[in-house]
C-alpha cells in the first residue's frame, strides 16, 4: 500500500510502499482509509515538537482518519468488513482508572494513531476495536474525517464551557479554521450567548459569518468595543501564539475564562490581574470517545457542519505548505 512516511524532521513527507496491515492482535483492527483530515499538529510533527507526546520517526501521520472495516482480529465482536467508520485517534485501554473514568485521553496505556502509531496518510490503517465509532446512515467517511481530531478538540472544549455559555454572555473564537469553524457553531448550537469570530485574514472571517458568528473582528481591542467595555465571558484560542495568548487573555471579562485548544506559544500573565479580573486559564487534550460519538449525532442532525476540501495522498506534502501559508480555509482532507 502506499503510505506518507515522516522519516525525518524539518523534511517532506516521504511516499513509500509498505505492506498492507494484518489484525496481529486479538482486538486489532484494519481499516481502508476513505479520508484524512490535514492537521496543524502534522506540521508540529514534522517540526520535531511531537516528541514529548512520544513521536518517534519514521511514523506515518495522519490522526484524523474514517474509512470502511477492512480485515478484523480473532476477538473483534462489534465490527464487521465493509461497515463505514470513524477512528477515535487516541488509543484507550479500558482498564487504567482514565479510561473508566471515561478520559480516554489520559489513558495510562497512551498511544496516537498518526503520531506514536502510524495513522491514515496511507491506504490502511491498523487500530484497535475500542478506536472505532460507526457512522450514521449517510454520512461518508472523507465528510467526517475532521471530526476525529478538529471536532473532537472543539466539541470537548465547549463541552466543558457550558455552563458559562448562559444567554447574554458572549464567547470569542480567536483562529476560525479547521478547529475554530467547528467550535463556532458548537458554541452557538450549545451555548445560548452570543459568539465572536475573530482573525487576522478575511477569508475566515467570511468563513465564520457563514457559520454563524454574531460579529467578526480583527482584535481584543475590538471585542472590547463590541462588548461595551466588559469584554468576552469565554475566549477560545486556536492560533496559540505568543501574540494571541495575549490578545485573548486581555480580551477577558471579570470572571472570564480563557481556555486554549491550540499550542506553541507561552502564556504570561501577571497574578495580580488573574486575581483582580478573577480570571480561570484552562487547555484542552483532544476529547474522550464518548465526545466523539457526541459530535457524530449533532453532525447526522445537521447541526453541526464541516468546510472540507479534497486531494489526493500524492499531494499531501502540497497540502502541509499550503496549511503552514495559511492557504487552507476549513480542513484539508486527503482522499487515497
Ligand atoms: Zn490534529
Ligand atoms: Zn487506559
Amino acid at each position: 500500500m502506499r503510505a506518507a512516511l515522516l522519516s525525518e524532521y524539518h523534511k517532506p513527507l516521504e511516499l513509500v510502499e509498505r505492506p498492507e496491515p494484518e489484525p496481529v492482535a486479538p482486538r486489532d483492527v484494519v481499516v481502508k482509509i476513505g479520508g484524512a483530515g490535514v492537521c496543524a499538529t502534522d506540521l508540529h510533527a514534522q517540526e520535531g515538537l511531537m516528541e514529548p507526546a512520544g513521536l518517534k520517526p519514521p511514523v506515518v501521520l495522519g490522526h484524523e482518519n474514517a474509512g470502511w472495516v477492512h480485515a478484523v482480529g480473532d476477538d473483534v465482536t462489534t465490527a464487521a468488513p465493509g461497515e463505514a467508520v470513524l477512528v477515535y485517534p487516541a488509543y484507550s485501554c479500558g482498564l487504567c482508572v482514565a479510561c473508566r473514568r471515561g478520559t480516554d485521553m489520559h489513558c495510562e496505556r497512551h498511544q496516537f494513531t498518526g503520531l506514536t502509531r502510524d495513522g491514515g496518510f496511507a491506504d490502511y490503517v491498523l487500530v484497535d476495536e475500542r478506536s472505532l465509532i460507526k457512522l450514521p446512515p449517510g454520512v461518508e467517511p472523507a465528510e467526517v474525517a475532521p471530526h476525529s481530531d478538529a471536532g473532537i478538540t472543539a466539541y470537548h472544549a465547549v463541552k466543558k464551557l457550558l455552563p458559562r455559555l448562559a444567554p447574554g454572555t458572549t464567547s470569542v473564537v480567536i483562529g476560525v479554521g479547521g478547529v475554530g469553524h467547528i467550535a463556532l457553531q458548537l458554541l452557538k448550537v450549545l451555548g445560548g450567548g452570543a459568539v465572536i469570530g475573530v482573525d487576522t485574514d478575511a477569508r475566515r472571517r467570511m468563513l465564520a459569518k457563514e457559520f454563524g458568528a454574531d460579529e467578526v473582528l480583527t482584535d481584543a481591542a475590538g471585542v472590547r468595543e463590541a462588548t461595551n467595555g466588559a469584554g468576552a465571558d469565554v475566549v477560545v484560542d486556536l492560533v496559540a501564539t505568543d501574540a494571541t495568548h495575549a490578545a485573548g487573555v486581555e480580551m477577558l471579562a471579570r470572571g472570564g475564562l480563557y481556555s486554549t485548544i491550540g499550542y506553541g506559544g507561552v502564556i504570561t500573565v501577571p497574578s495580580v490581574a488573574m486575581v483582580v479580573g478573577e480570571s480561570t486559564i484552562t487547555g484542552n487534550l483532544v476529547g474522550s470517545w464518548i465526545d466523539l460519538w457526541e459530535l457524530l449525532q449533532l453532525h447526522a442532525a445537521g447541526d453541526v457542519k464541516l468546510r472540507t476540501e479534497t486531494h489526493p495522498l500524492e499531494a499531501v506534502n502540497d497540502v502541509l505548505d499550503r496549511l503552514r501559508d495559511g492557504e487552507i480555509t476549513g480542513r484539508a482532507v486527503l482522499v487515497p
